[in-house]
Order: C-alpha cells, then structure tokens, then sequence
C-alpha cells in the first residue's frame, strides 16, 4: 500500500494542481496565457514527478488524468470517435533517446523507423468526412469530447468541402495561422482596444471556438492533417498515409517530413530544422517523432494522456538575461496605470528589447520583479517581450521590493485600485491628467480613427507638454497657430505644412463613426459607432439626440447595442467637461462625415430584409452595395424578419438551420 505523503508534501501537490488548472484556464479558455509553454510544462513536470514519488497523491481530478484543454461551454459538445491523447513533450536528446530505449523494449525485436515533422503552433481539430462529404469538426476538447466547431472550419479554404472519392474517413490535423496574417489581426485587435492573441494557437483556437463564422472567414485559417482512423488502402506508414491524404486533395506536410533509422539521425534531423524553420511562414515549436509503421502503434498503445509511439520534441524558447534599471508607468487613456520594467538593452530573436510591461500590481508581487533584479526575458509567441522569472541568484545586496504607486505619475492625482481588478487607476478627468490626455489624443489621431498623419506620440506629448493640445478640439485649432508650432523641436516649415495639410484632410475626410470611435467612449468600438454613425449621421445629431432625451429610445432596439453601452455613451455625453469639448468640436465644423450612401438605382428590393453568409463569388461589400441599390436592407444576424439568406459557398451551419425553422 502506498504510504500517505506528508503534510507539507500535499499542500506542495494541491498548489500545483490548482496552478496548472489556473493557466489551463487562462489558456484555453481565456486565449491569454501568462506563462510560457515551457514555464508551464516545467510546471506539469513537477506535478508527475511528485505524483510518481507519491503515488497516493493521484486522483482523477489531477490535471495529468486527463487530456488538456477545456470545452467552451458554447457549443454542441460531441464525442470523439476515439480518445485524442496530447503528446508527451521533451526539451533535450537524453529524454528522446530514453522514448526511443521505452518504444524498442516494447516492440522487442521488430524492426521499424521513425518519422519526424514539423510540430505546428496551432489548434488540434478532428475532421469528419461521411460518403466524401465534410461532414463534422472538432476540437480536441478534453479528449474525449469536443466542440463541434463545424461552421468556422467550413470557412478554412484550403479544405474540401468534398473529397475526390466518396469515403468516410475521421481524420485530424491542425489549424493553424501564418506569422502575417497573426500580427495583421493583432493589429486590428490593438487599434480596437482589445488584448492582442499571445501566439498563434490561441488566436487559432479562439477563432474556431467562435459561434459566428464570418469572423473565421476573414481570418485566413490553414489546416493540415497528419492522422486518419481508417486505413487508406496501402498506407501502412506515415510517410505513406501523408501521400494518400494528399492524394484526395487534402492539404499535409508532405515534403516537410524526414524518415529516420534511428534516434540519433532523427536528432540531426531535429537540430538542423531549429535553423531552418525560421524560413517557414508559420510558428512551429518543436517536432514531432513518431513511429513510422501504423500497424506497431496499437502494440504501443497509450497511457493516460499520450501515446507511447509519438513524442514531441520542442525547442526551447529563446531567452536573454538583462537586468531591469527602473520601473516605469504608462498611463492609458482610461487613466489605468500599467507599470513597465526597464532594462539595459538586450538583443532577443533580431529585435532590440529595452522594456517590458509587467502588466499589473498582482504581476509584479507574484514574482517579486525590483529594480536591479536580473530578470529572464523570452518572447511569447515569438511576438511580445515579457519577464518570466527573477534570477534570484544574482539578486544585489539591499534591494527593495516594489510598492506600488499611490500617485499617479503624470498628474500627482490619488490612485485607486479597480475593485476585482489588479489595475491601478488615476481619478482625475481626462483632459485634467496629462497622461490621460496624450494617450486619448493618440488614439484620437490613430489610423483606425481620425488618421492624421504626422501627429504621432512624441509630438502629441510635446504639444500637451506646451499647453497647445488640452482635449480634442484643440487638435483642430492648431492650422491657425502655425508660429507656435514653428517653435517647436524638430518642427521645420514643412513638417508644419503637412501637419496642418493632414489635419485639415481628417477634419474634410473622416467619418463620424471614426470619430466617434476615436474618443474612446468605454464599450463603444468600432461597430457599435457604426451602428450609432447609421442612426446620427453628425456628432451635432447625436448631442440633439442626448438633449431632446431620445438617445436611449432610439439605441434600445438595435442589436449589438447592449443597455451597459447606452449607460457608457450616456455619461460621457452627460459630462460637463466632454459635453464642452464635443459642442466645440461641432461648432469648428468637426462633425465627421457622412458616409456616402450607394446610390439609389430602383426599388427591385424595397423594405426586404437579407441576410448574407458564406465565401461569395464577390466581395461581401460588392453584393450588399447591390441589394442596397435596390432598396434592400442587410442584417449580419438572421431573424424571422428576414426574406432572403444569401448564401455563400460555406454556409455557416446555424445560420443554415435558422433559415430552415423561419422558412427564410
Ligand atoms: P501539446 O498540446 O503541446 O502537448 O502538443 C500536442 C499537440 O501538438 C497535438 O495535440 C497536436 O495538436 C499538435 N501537433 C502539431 N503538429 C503535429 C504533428 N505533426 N503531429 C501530431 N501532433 C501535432
Ligand atoms: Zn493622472
């Protein structure tokens, strides 16, 4: 019997559990991991081993009892013809080598090989194809069940919706992004204020795990498969079952795939693709060995999590050492304080990497980041630099750690701490905290709204700094004050010329919904200014709105305006300070235009309500300018009101089944 661990032992054991289940969260269902991959496996390494000395500790609730990842709770959950396992993971050529001892004590004297391949960063999905047809798709889930994500993988053109031969065939892969296509939607993410996707397989897999599928659509998905359950005639290995896939038009890794002798050709093999996949236009970390002959793997079999004939090889995240010279703040336009670590330049994967945010008060405690710290820095997801550990060995004598601010730094105002949240906020106004400000200012002239070139940070700081910008209006007086932004620093005639040429252009050019959006209002993006841009055309209607108190009236019944967005929209148009600035900006003539409606070419359409969904043959604008020609009207969401679905090569499957119960 085993012994019972003790005291200390267990709580070890329950700490870990509960902390690999809080980063399985963050992980898979927020898409916002906050540790790295290898921080993390670290993690599940020492929970195995803890479990292996103590095997009393084992309970089914153990995050090493099942599979990763988790439901979304959204959507049809269904079962997976056969469990998908996860694989086991490896850092370093000895624990390969010992995979290699464990597959050939199992197989004992027959003979086989290895294939390796390239261990793509994305999300693991299983296709089912029924008579030919794609018929079903999941997530791994937890293994055993998954997320029926049919309608978003629908949109993943590489993917046919029909194979050459009417087979019914339970394949699985991976969907994955390109590196272009990933730092694109992080783009667009950050001009709307939203959390940029930390690596490639959260941005895959929260975009397959989402109900609408248009958003899937625009986001240029790619899949390649690596497995199928049944048998595809003469593929009794992997290099084999890869052509055949290919063969019925679906897409593989084929040509990126090595067979190997043995362990030690596969590690050359290894070591030179951690060279060579840079090249690849989309993130892999690591590789995957598996054994080549498919009939020996049911001999191998699996354990509770993985198979005993695959692994997986990962190269360890690229890391730098610097030492951290101060801890600044920034802060936002909504006056929360983000504290920024600074280090002594360090160079890591071709960027130049001086600092780092740390996030949040909770951040910075939790590892115990002070100034003089030498920290360890790795890029998440190859993309945004961050401090994962403190190097407490070469801590110097007498540092301190962090305290939090109680000021805020750019205007002295009393901070308060956001209640359930780690943030720390300045209580002024807006326009009264010089932080605030140029941060709203930057927003306000952005691409994404006002878009005035030549007004970029430095010179928004230097303009506020002088009294010049003291909110948003003022930007648009600046064309009459061209002697005093001639005094400014690095500001020669024709830098002044530009500037007032590109603010004259915003002011002529803009929309009132890129406005609107450029203010910043609290829950009013991009769409739902869209949305209120349709009702008022002018900022001076939408403050007529607010005065003749038919705001609210008139936001209630549209969709995608919730009553929290009115309440946010309310206050700030209630605010005497805001209110102020917007009637000067009406009364300088800042009013947004309006967006040049299509012309009007019949009433073919008049008062019918459609609906549109699928890859079209056109652009989706081309076809709702047309139906708009003819006095139609579009809705994104489909409803009993609506006449017409029209619909696209990949019909998104609920819209399809809605339009069948209304008789669309
Ligand atoms: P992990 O989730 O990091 O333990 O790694 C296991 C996952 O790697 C699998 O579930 C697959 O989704 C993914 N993967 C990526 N490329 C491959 C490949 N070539 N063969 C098998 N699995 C792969
Ligand atoms: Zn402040």
């Amino acid at each position: 019997m085993p012994s019972f661990p003790p005291r200390d032992i267990q709580a070890q054991h329950a700490a870990l559990c509960r902390d690999i289940q809080a980063h399985d969260h963050r992980y898979y269902l927020l898409n916002q991991p906050s540790i790295s991959d290898q921080a993390y496996d670290t993690l599940f390494n020492n929970l195995k081993e803890l479990e292996s000395r103590y095997p009393a500790l084992v309970h089914p609730a153990s995050p090493t009892q099942r599979v990763g990842e988790m439901l979304s709770g959204r959507l049809p959950v269904v079962k997976h013809a056969a469990r998908m396992y996860s694989l086991d993971n490896t850092y370093n050529p000895d624990e390969l080598r010992e995979f290699d001892t464990r597959v050939r004590k199992h197989l004992g004297e027959l003979a086989f090989d290895y294939v390796v391949e390239p261990k793509v960063d994305g999300a693991s999905v299983e296709l089912i194809y029924r008579q030919g047809e794609l018929s079903q798709a999941l997530t791994r889930g937890d293994g055993e069940f998954g997320d029926d994500i049919t309608h978003t993988i629908r949109t993943i053109r590489s993917l046919p919706l029909r194979l050459p031969q009417a087979l019914d065939l339970t394949l699985r892969g991976e969907v994955y992004i390109w590196r272009q296509d990933l730092a694109a939607i992080n783009q667009a993410r950050q001009e709307q204020d939203e959390s940029p996707f930390a690596n490639p397989r959260n941005a895959a897999a929260g975009t397959l795990r989402m109900l609408d599928p248009s958003i899937a659509a625009a986001r240029a998905l790619r899949c390649v498969l690596y497995e199928s359950l049944e048998s595809l005639g003469a593929d009794t290995t992997h290099a084999a079952l890869l052509e055949s896939l290919r063969a019925l038009n679906l897409p593989t890794q084929q040509g990126h795939h090595q067979v190997c002798a043995s362990v030690d050709a596969a590690l050359e093999v290894i070591e030179a693709f951690n060279h060579s996949r840079h090249a690849l236009p989309y993130d892999t970390d690591g590789v995957v060995l598996k054994v080549n002959q498919r009939p020996l793997r049911e001999r191998l079999g699996a354990t509770a999590r993985h198979y005993r004939w695959a692994i997986a090889y990962k190269y360890p995240a690229a890391q730098v050492h610097t030492q951290v010279i101060g801890i600044d703040y920034d802060v936002g336009r909504s006056g929360v304080i983000t504290p920024v670590s600074l280090f002594d330049a360090v160079q890591l994967q071709g960027t130049t990497v001086e600092h780092a945010s740390l996030h949040n008060v909770d951040y910075i405690r939790s590892k115990d980041i002070r100034v003089g710290d030498t920290v360890v820095i790795e890029k998440a997801g190859e993309i945004i630099p961050q401090v994962i550990a403190v190097d407490l060995s070469q801590r110097p004598a007498h540092t301190l750690p962090w305290t939090p601010p109680t000021q805020c730094p750019a205007c002295g105002a009393p901070l308060e701490r956001i209640e359930g949240e780690a943030a720390l906020r300045c209580r002024n106004h807006q326009y009264q905290c010089p932080g605030q400000l140029k941060a709203a200012l930057w927003y306000f002239t952005r691409r994404g709204s006002m878009d005035i070139e030549g007004l970029g940070k430095q010179l928004i700081a230097q303009l506020v700094e002088q009294g010049l910008l003291r909110h948003h209006a003022d930007i648009f007086r600046l064309p009459a004050q061209r002697e005093a932004l001639l005094q400014l620093e690095r500001m020669g005639a024709k830098s002044v010329d530009n500037l007032i040429k590109a603010i004259d252009a915003s002011k002529e050019k803009r929309s009132f919904a890129a406005l609107l959006t450029g203010l910043g209002i609290p829950l009013v993006g991009q769409s739902a200014a869209d949305l209120i841009a349709q009702q008022w055309p002018r900022l001076g209607a939408l403050l007529d709105a607010m005065d003749k108190d038919t705001l609210r009236s008139t936001l209630e019944p549209i969709a995608g305006i919730g009553p929290k967005l009115i309440d946010s929209l309310e206050r700030y148009l209630k605010d005497p300070i805001y209110r102020a600035v917007l009637d000067e900006l009406v009364s300088l003539g800042v009013e947004g235009q309006v967006a040049p409606k299509a012309p009007r070419l019949g009433n073919a359409l008049e008062g019918l309500s459609f609906c549109i969904t699928g890859t079209l043959s056109e652009a989706r604008q081309v076809i709702q300018q047309r139906i708009q020609a003819q006095g139609g009207l579009i809705h994104s969401n489909l409803s009993k009101q609506t006449r017409y679905l029209v619909c696209g090569d990949k019909v998104g499957a609920s819209k399809r089944k809605k339009a069948e119960q209304y008789g669309t």
